[in-house]
C-alpha cells in the first residue's frame, strides 16, 4: 500500500485546527496505524516538521528566499491537471535528492529537484512540503504528543517510548522500531556508546531558598559555564564528541579529543559535561567565539590555536560495561572522579549554607561564568528531563524594549500575534531599532490582550507580519548580547523573555541604543577578548 502525500497534507491541516492534546493523539495514532511501515518513519519526520532524522548528518542547503521564490512560480504554473498523485516516499526520496546535490551549479541543480516536485504538487501539497523545509511546521504536535501518538498506534505505554527516544534521541528511528518490533524492540533498548543520548536539562530557580527547600537530601553547587554542552564517548582509543544537538562534532574539536585521551583513564565511558572557549588569560569567551569553532570544517588546527577549548566535565551515564543512569548523582560524582583529574571537573561545593553559596555564586559570576548549577545530592541522572534536581541560578539581565511589529503564531499560537519584534530606541535620530524577537513569557491572556492592542496600532501589514505605531514597553528579560550583522543596531538578545508588560511606561522611557551597547561592553568585564582580525 502506498499513502498519497495529500493525505499527510490533510492530516496536518486537521491536527493544526484540532487544539485539543487528547484529540489530536487519537487522529495521529488513527493515521499512523494506516501507513505501511516503510512509510512511518517518514511521516513522524514530516508531521515533527523534520526533513532528515536527528542523527543524520545532511542538510539541504536551500534558503527560505529560494523556497518561496520556486513556491510562486510553481503557483503561477499549477494547472489543475495533476497527472498522478505524488506519494510520501517520492516527497521524501526528492529530499534526500536535494540534500545529495554537492559541487559546481548545486544551487541551480538543488532549485531544479524542488521546482519539479512543487510542480507535481497541488497548492495544499506544497504548503506543507516548503513548511517541513522552512522548518515551520508548527502544527502543534510537539514531541510529547508524537511520543504519545507513537504509543497508542502500537499499543505501547508512553514511558516505554519516551526512554526509548531519550536513548536513541531520534523520533523517526523510535517510530521505525516501535511500528516494527513493538513493545519488546523497545524494551531492548539501551544506552549504547557512539550513539548520543538526550542529555539532562535544568528548571530554573528564581531563589535560591526555592532549591534549598526542593532538594531535602542536599544539594552540590557547580559552576554553570557559558559554553557549549557536549558528550563524549570513548571505547578504547576511540572518542566521538556529540553537540547539544547530538551532531557529531569530534573532527571540529581535535584538541579536545587529544585532553579526553591524555586525561580519562577509563576503557570505555559517556561523560556529561560543558567545553568553553579561552582567552590567552585563561578567562572565557563569549559564546560566539567558541560557536567558530564548533561549526568548523577548514583550518581546524589554525583556528584550535587561536581559540583553545577549556574542558569542564560534570557527570558520567556509562562505564566499562555498567549503566549509571539510575545512581544518584553523589555515586556518579565520585565515579566520575576516579577517572578523572580535578582539573577538568567543574568546580563545584556542597553546603546549604545561603552565604557561602552567595560567595560561589559572586566566585562564578567574577570568573566569566554564567552561574551555578544546583544538583540534588540524590538524584538519579533522568534523561533528556528539566525537572527541580537540577535547577540553574543565574543573575539575569533586563531592558525596556518598545515592540514595532509581530508575526502571527502558528498552532496552539495561531489567531495571535505571538512572535514580537523588539526595539531599543536611538535618542540621536528618535527611530527604533530592532534587537530581536521572543514569542516567550506571555500567558494566554496576555497574548489576546497584546493581539487585540497590536492590531489598533497596526501601520502595514503583510500575510504574515503586522507593524505597529511603537508605543508599547516590554521589560524583557535575556541572557546574552550578541554582535549581529543582521539588524541594523549591529546587536541581538539571545534567549529574550519577555518578563512583564510594562503598561506604566512610554515610548521615552524605553532603553536606548547607547545604554544597550554599554550592557554589550559590560559582558567583557569578566571575560577575555579576541582580536576583531581573526577569520
Ligand atoms: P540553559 O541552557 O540556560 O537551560 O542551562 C542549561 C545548560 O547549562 C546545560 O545544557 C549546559 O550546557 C550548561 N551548563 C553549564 N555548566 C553546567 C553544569 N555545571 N552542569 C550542567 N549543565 C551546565
Amino acid at each position: 500500500m502506498v499513502t498519497r502525500f495529500q493525505d499527510l497534507a490533510e492530516v496536518c491541516r486537521v491536527l493544526e485546527q484540532t487544539a485539543k492534546r487528547n484529540e489530536k493523539i487519537e487522529k495521529l495514532s488513527d493515521f499512523l496505524n494506516k501507513l505501511d511501515g516503510s512509510e512511518t518513519q517518514a511521516v513522524v519526520l514530516m508531521i515533527a516538521g523534520k526533513v532528515f532524522s536527528e542523527a543524520d548528518e545532511r542538510v539541504l542547503e536551500v534558503s527560505g528566499a529560494t523556497l518561496w521564490k520556486i513556491l510562486q512560480k510553481s503557483r503561477q504554473r499549477q494547472t489543475s491537471l495533476v497527472a498522478r498523485p505524488l506519494t510520501i516516499l517520492e516527497v521524501q526520496r526528492c529530499f534526500s535528492e536535494i540534500a545529495a546535490v554537492t559541487g559546481p551549479r548545486s544551487r541551480s541543480r538543488k532549485e531544479s529537484i524542488l521546482e519539479s516536485l512543487l510542480g507535481q504538487a497541488n497548492s495544499l501539497e506544497a504548503e506543507y512540503i516548503v513548511r517541513i523545509l522552512h522548518d515551520e511546521m508548527r502544527i502543534g504536535v510537539v514531541e510529547g504528543v508524537m511520543l504519545n501518538g507513537i504509543a497508542e498506534a502500537c499499543e505501547i505505554p508512553d514511558e516505554l517510548v519516551r526512554r526509548a527516544l531519550m536513548m536513541l534521541g531520534d523520533l523517526g528511528e523510535v517510530a521505525r522500531l516501535a511500528f516494527a518490533g513493538g513493545k519488546e524492540a523497545l524494551e531492548q533498548v539501551n544506552i549504547s556508546l557512539f550513539r548520543p543520548v538526550r542529555l539532562m536539562m535544568a528548571e530554573m530557580a528564581h531563589e535560591i531558598s526555592e532549591v534549598l527547600s526542593e532538594h531535602e537530601s542536599g544539594t552540590a553547587f557547580e559552576f554553570k559555564f557559558d559554553g557549549a554542552r557536549i558528550q563524549i564517548h570513548k571505547k578504547g582509543q576511540e572518542i566521538r564528541i556529540f553537540s547539544r544537538r547530538l551532531t557529531d562534532v569530534t573532527e571540529s574539536l581535535p584538541d579536545l579529543v587529544e585532553t579526553v585521551q591524555r586525561t580519562i583513564q577509563a576503557d570505555e565511558a559517556l561523560i556529561d559535561g560543558e567545553v568553553v572557549a579561552i582567552a590567552s588569560d585563561m578567562k572565557p569567551l563569549p559564546f560566539q567565539e567558541l560557536m567558530r569553532r564548533f561549526r568548523r570544517e577548514r583550518e581546524i588546527t589554525r583556528i584550535a590555536r587561536e581559540i583553545p577549548l577549556r574542558l569542564h566535565l560534570f557527570d558520567i551515564l556509562y562505564l566499562n560495561g555498567r549503566q549509571l543512569v539510575d545512581l544518584s548523582y553523589d555515586a556518579r560524582w565520585s565515579l566520575l572522579s576516579s577517572i578523572c583529574p580535578q582539573e577538568i571537573l567543574a568546580e563545584r561545593i556542597v553546603t546549604n549554607d545561603l552565604s557561602e553559596i552567595q560567595a560561589f555564586l559572586t566566585k562564578a559570576v567574577t570568573a566569566g561564568h554564567e552561574g551555578l548549577m544546583a544538583k540534588a545530592l540524590n538524584s538519579p541522572y533522568l534523561l533528556g528531563a528539566r525537572g527541580k534536581n537540577w535547577f540553574k541560578i543565574k543573575p539575569s539581565e533586563r531592558l525596556d524594549l518598545m515592540i514595532v511589529a509581530a508575526d502571527w503564531g502558528y498552532g496552539r499560537r495561531s489567531g495571535w500575534l505571538s512572535n514580537y519584534h523588539l526595539a531599543v530606541r536611538d535618542e540621536s535620530t528618535g527611530d527604533f531599532l530592532e534587537v530581536g524577537k521572543t514569542f516567550k513569557g506571555l500567558t494566554d491572556d496576555e497574548f489576546d490582550w497584546m493581539t487585540k492592542r497590536l492590531q489598533e496600532l497596526k501601520t502595514s501589514e503583510d500575510k504574515y507580519t503586522v507593524w505597529v505605531k511603537p508605543t508599547t514597553v516590554v521589560e524583557v528579560a535575556y541572557n546574552e548580547i550578541q554582535r549581529s550583522p543582521h539588524y541594523k543596531s549591529g546587536l541581538a538578545l539571545r534567549f529574550a523573555r519577555i518578563a512583564r508588560i510594562r503598561e506604566d511606561k512610554r515610548p521615552e522611557d524605553a532603553d536606548t541604543i547607547t545604554k544597550m551597547r554599554a550592557q554589550f561592553e559590560k559582558q567583557f568585564e569578566h571575560k577575555g577578548k579576541i582580536s576583531e582580525a581573526l577569520g
